[in-house]
């Protein structure tokens, strides 16, 4: 699985490394077709490493659903649950089902809340998580000690999803990659080639080397989220735009805030959205919002958008939550398909939209992460009835086991188990590796057990391994999406940037200057927008 140089004739170009182009990216290759996937910075960088983490059908939208009479929300929700229960099963050691607990004050709300979700677990079938019930107004104040008790009349519990997105998106691309597709990060499209007016290539940029080329292909698909209508508009200067992007941010608190493994769900802030506060990688993930945004790299997180998540925690809350309690936050941008009819974002359905250019570009965008995989199924359906290509597969990933989930859970501790880890390097090699940790291992067998981080059992073997495997190539590509510290505790990934960085300068031979400019790019990156 190792990098090696690309070729430049391809059935299919998929550009965008995110959930969808990733997904595609693995359709195509397990059909049969020779494919090349690019993404101008890191795998996953854009939205696909900065959603709430949820596998989700969405209650917010069966609500809409029920009270609308809306049919399109119900499919999306009927759709959404079919496809949690495929990612859950296909990636285990990357996601699991999750309770959600809502706390209420008002009696009402229990029984209009219950009857809500027992209808969400009779549309999920026999994909069921969990069944749905009432939970005493004790047994909150047990296990959410800071929640407010002040009027608290009980509450209710569901079940859904809960994954770690950016390593979901590399272990998507390992699979794709061991099937046989190429795939680039810190590879730009500039431009695009025509035949006869019909798009025969992508013009490309390794924005690393600044090393221009090119590469062929019938099949091009744009699968770039919130910058879809820029690369529509390489293809054709006019094409009025499709997509609307909506801002959300998330904030991460210490654990204590949420002390054991149950998320809460707020279900009505000020504007009618819903509020998530989730356990994530040993934090208290708290999100989001939803506002109007333009497209940007790295978009900003307003001060605005910190004061109204603490606004609505401290409305649950009998604890104050300051600032200096954020241990770290980020923005990531919705791509949404335009709908003229919708007053705000948060009216716009969350569908996705599948089109074609005149000249043959095919574009992909909208969806959520739960539904990457049906995305990409579709979009393969689109394109291979307007290219015919003989001898193909259909689609195999309904059941396909993603990279690191071949062997059982259970099997893989039993093979840890032989070594003499301590239970939260186990945990962690286990959860963010799957079986793919016994790999791991090799490097710390020739790494040694070496830490990053006094407060964490990440090694340095992991910044080796990832190198090898999981396409890093810059320390940020390590600190913050393969590992994730970046996003849940800025601090200690500005702790250890500089070993990291160390690591990378061995390995890829950076001179002194350019280990000095990539380091600064990482403290900056990390001490400001990430
Ligand atoms: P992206 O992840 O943005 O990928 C597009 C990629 O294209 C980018 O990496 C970009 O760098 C690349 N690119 C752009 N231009 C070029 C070019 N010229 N050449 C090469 N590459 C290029 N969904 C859920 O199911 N559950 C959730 O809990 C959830 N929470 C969310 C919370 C927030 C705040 C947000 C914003 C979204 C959330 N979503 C959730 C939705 C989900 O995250 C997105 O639908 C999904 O990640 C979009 O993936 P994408 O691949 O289309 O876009």
């Amino acid at each position: 699985m190792k990098d090696k140089d690309i070729q430049s004739e391809f059935d299919i170009i998929v550009i965008g490394g995110g959930a969808t182009g990733s997904g595609i990216a693995l359709d195509a290759t397990l059909r049969g077709l020779k494919t090349l996937l690019v993404e101008k910075n890191d795998f996953s960088e854009g939205t696909s490493s900065r959603s709430t983490k949820l596998v989700h059908g969405g209650v917010r939208y069966l609500e809409k659903a029920v009270k609308k009479l809306d049919f399109n929300q119900y499919a999306l929700v009927k759709e959404g649950l079919k496809e949690r229960y495929r990612l859950l099963k296909n990636a285990p050691h990357l996601s699991r089902a999750i309770t959600l607990v809502t706390p209420l004050y008002k009696w009402y709300e229990i029984p209009y809340m219950y009857v809500g979700l027992v209808l969400y677990d009779i549309i999920s079938g026999k994909r069921r998580l969990g069944k749905s019930s009432i939970v005493s107004k004790k047994e909150i104040i047990k296990k959410f000690p800071s929640v407010s008790r002040d009027g608290l009349k009980g509450g209710v519990r569901y079940f859904d999803g809960a994954f770690n997105d950016s390593r979901m998106v590399i272990s998507i691309l390992q699979s794709a990659k061991e099937s046989g597709c190429e795939v680039k990060n810190y590879t730009e499209v500039t431009g695009f080639k025509y035949v006869d007016e019909k798009i025969s290539g992508v013009k490309l940029k390794d924005s690393i080397t600044l090393e221009e080329y090119e590469a062929n292909a019938s099949i091009i698909v744009n699968a770039t989220g919130p910058f879809c209508d820029g690369i529509r508009k390489l293809d054709f200067k006019e094409a009025k735009d499709i997509v609307k992007t909506s801002s959300g941010i998330h904030i991460v608190l210490d654990k204590k805030f949420l002390p054991n493994d149950e998320g809460l769900m707020i279900p009505k802030t000020e504007d009618g959205r819903v509020l998530f506060m989730l356990p994530y990688l040993g934090k208290c993930l708290v999100g989001t919002t939803d506002e109007i945004a333009k497209v940007q790299e790295r978009p900003n997180v307003s001060e605005a958008d910190i004061e109204y998540l603490l606004r609505h925690i401290k409305k649950y809350f009998a604890v104050t939550i300051k600032k200096s309690d954020i241990l770290s936050s980020w923005s990531g941008l919705r791509p949404l398909v335009v709908d003229d009819n919708a007053e705000n974002s948060q009216e716009i359905v969350r569908e996705h939209s599948i089109n074609s250019s005149k000249s043959g570009l095919i574009s992909v965008v909208g969806g959520k992460w739960t539904t990457y995989r049906k995305m990409a199924e579709e979009t393969l359906d689109f394109a291979l009835k307007i290219e015919n290509k003989k001898n193909l597969h259909s689609c195999q990933t309904k059941n396909y086991k993603l990279v690191g989930s071949i062997e059982k859970i259970s099997k893989i501790k039993e093979k840890l188990g032989k070594f003499s880890f301590n239970k939260d390097l186990n945990e962690h090699l286990i959860s963010f590796y799957g079986d793919c940790a016994l790999e791991v291992f090799k490097y710390i067998e020739k790494f040694g057990e070496v830490k990053l981080h006094d407060d964490y059992p990440y090694l340095e073997a992991e910044v080796y391994y990832s190198i090898d495997y999981e396409f890093t190539k810059k320390p940020l590509d390590f600190l913050v999406r393969r590992l994730g510290l970046g996003l849940v505790d800025k601090q200690a990934a500005i702790d250890c940037v500089h070993k990291v960085s160390l690591i990378y300068k061995d390995i890829f031979n950076w001179t002194q200057e350019e280990y000095s400019m990539y380091l600064e790019e990482s403290k900056t990156i990390l001490n400001t927008n990430l």
